[in-house]
C-alpha cells in the first residue's frame, strides 16, 4: 500500500506529500469527505510515512518495523480513537487519555500520532478539553481528525486544523481502490466495497479474520432454513451461536496478538506505561469487537437485500458469486418479510451500540429473522 494506491484524491495527495517534502508538518489536519472515500487509508499512509525508517520518494517502505507496527495497529506513539455507531460520543474520560498520551514521551518514533475518528462525537465538555491539546501540542504530535460530517464539528476545533477535503468515489473507483489496496480479484473486492461501504476498517476486519468461511456458513444456515422441502428449526441458534463463536475467536486473537506486541517493545518501558498501553489497547480491542459485530450484521443484511433486488429484478446484487443460489431462493420471501428483516437488522446495531449483552442480541435477532411470517 503506498499514496499511489489512494484514487481520485490527487489534492489531498500533494498537500501531504509536500508537507513531507518541505518538512512542514501541521500539528493538526482535518481529513473530510464521505464515508469511503480514503480519509483512513490517506492516514494510516501519512503516519506511516511520517515515522518510516526507510522510506523512499516520501512513500513508506510498508517493511520496516515502524510501518509494521502502524499497519497492525501495535505502533506505541500512535493512538487511534473512534466513537462507533450513532448513538455513541466522545467523552472527557478519552481525551484525558489523548492529553495524557501526547505528554508521554516518545517511545520510539519521531512522531507521535493521534488519529481521532469522527470528532464531531466529542461532547461539549471533551471538545473544550480537546481544544486544549490542539492550541499547544507538544513540537512532535501530529492530530489527524477524519470527519464525514465536518459542519457537525465544534467550530473551535475544526478552525484550529489544517482541512484537507476527500471527493466522493464512485463504486468503480472504490472498488478499484479496494482491489489495489488489498490485493483482491475484482469479484471478491466489490462484495468487500459493498458490504463495508467502502470502509478501511470494516474490509481490514473482514480479510483479518477470514469472513468468506463466516459468509459462506451463514449463507448455509439461510438457505436450509429456508427450505420447502425440511424446516431447519435449530436455524436461528445455529447462526446465534456462529456469530458467538466468530466474536469469542476474534476478540482471543486480538488481545493475544496485542499482547504479543507488547512484550516486543515493552522492555524499554515502565510499568505504568505498560499499564497504559494495556488500557488503550483494551478499548482498542472493544472497538474492534463491535465493528466485527456490525461487519457481522452487514453480511447477513446483504442476504437480504440481495434477494430484495431480485424480487424487484433491479438487476443489482452485492453477492454476485452466490447469485445463482440466490435466485432459487428469492420467490420463497415477501416484501413485507424482506422490509421486516432489514429493520430487524437496523434495530440490532442500535442495540448494540447501546451496549446490549451480545449472546442476547444474536439470540433474539436470529429468532425473529428465521421466525417472520414470510
Ligand atoms: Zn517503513
Amino acid at each position: 500500500m503506498s499514496f499511489n494506491d489512494i484514487t481520485n484524491q490527487e489534492t489531498a495527495k500533494s498537500v501531504l506529500k509536500s508537507a513531507i517534502r518541505e518538512n512542514k508538518i501541521h500539528h493538526s489536519y482535518l481529513f473530510f469527505g464521505p464515508e469511503g472515500s480514503g480519509k483512513k487509508s490517506t492516514a494510516l499512509e501519512f503516519a506511516k510515512v511520517l515515522n518510516c525508517l526507510d522510506r523512499k520518494d516520501y512513500e513508506p517502505c510498508d517493511n520496516c518495523s515502524s510501518c509494521k507496527k502502524i499497519m497492525k495497529n501495535l505502533h506505541p506513539d500512535t493512538m487511534w480513537i473512534s466513537a462507533s455507531g450513532a448513538r455513541q460520543v466522545i467523552g472527557i474520560d478519552v481525551i484525558r487519555e489523548v492529553e495524557h498520551f501526547t505528554q508521554l514521551k516518545s517511545f520510539e518514533a519521531k512522531y507521535k500520532i493521534v488519529l481521532l475518528e469522527r470528532p464531531e462525537k466529542l461532547t461539549k465538555e471533551a471538545g473544550n478539553c480537546f481544544l486544549k491539546t490542539l492550541e499547544e501540542p507538544p513540537s512532535n504530535v501530529v492530530i489527524i481528525l477524519l470527519s464525514a460530517f465536518p459542519n457537525k464539528i465544534l467550530p473551535t476545533i475544526a478552525s484550529r486544523c489544517q482541512k484537507i477535503k476527500f471527493l466522493a468515489l464512485k463504486p468503480s473507483e472504490g472498488i478499484a481502490m479496494t482491489k489495489k489496496q488489498f490485493d483482491l480479484e475484482e469479484n471478491k473486492a466489490s462484495v468487500l466495497y459493498f458490504v463495508c461501504s467502502g470502509k478501511t476498517r470494516c474490509i481490514q476486519l473482514w480479510l483479518d479474520t477470514d469472513l468468506w468461511n463466516l459468509r459462506d456458513e451463514i449463507f448455509d444456515v439461510f438457505m436450509n432454513a429456508f427450505s420447502k422441502e425440511k424446516q431447519d428449526y435449530d436455524a436461528p441458534l445455529k447462526l446465534a451461536g456462529i456469530m458467538m463463536e466468530t466474536v469469542s475467536n476474534f476478540a482471543n486473537e486480538v488481545k493475544k496478538e496485542k499482547q504479543n506486541g507488547i512484550d516486543e517493545f515493552g522492555e524499554n518501558l515502565s510499568s505504568s506505561q505498560i499499564k497504559n498501553i494495556k488500557a488503550l489497547k483494551q478499548a482498542e480491542t472493544e472497538e474492534l469487537k463491535k465493528e466485527l459485530v456490525k461487519t457481522m450484521f452487514s453480511i447477513i443484511k446483504s442476504f437480504y437485500t440481495d434477494v430484495f433486488s431480485m424480487n424487484c429484478g433491479t438487476g443489482f446484487i452485492i453477492n454476485e458469486d452466490k447469485k445463482i443460489l440466490l435466485k432459487k431462493k428469492a420467490k420463497d420471501f415477501s416484501h413485507s418479510y424482506l422490509n421486516n428483516a432489514i429493520k430487524e437488522i437496523e434495530n440490532s446495531n442500535i442495540l448494540l451500540d447501546s451496549g446490549a449483552n451480545l449472546q442476547l442480541l444474536f439470540q433474539v435477532m436470529c429468532i425473529n429473522l428465521f421466525c417472520g411470517e414470510r
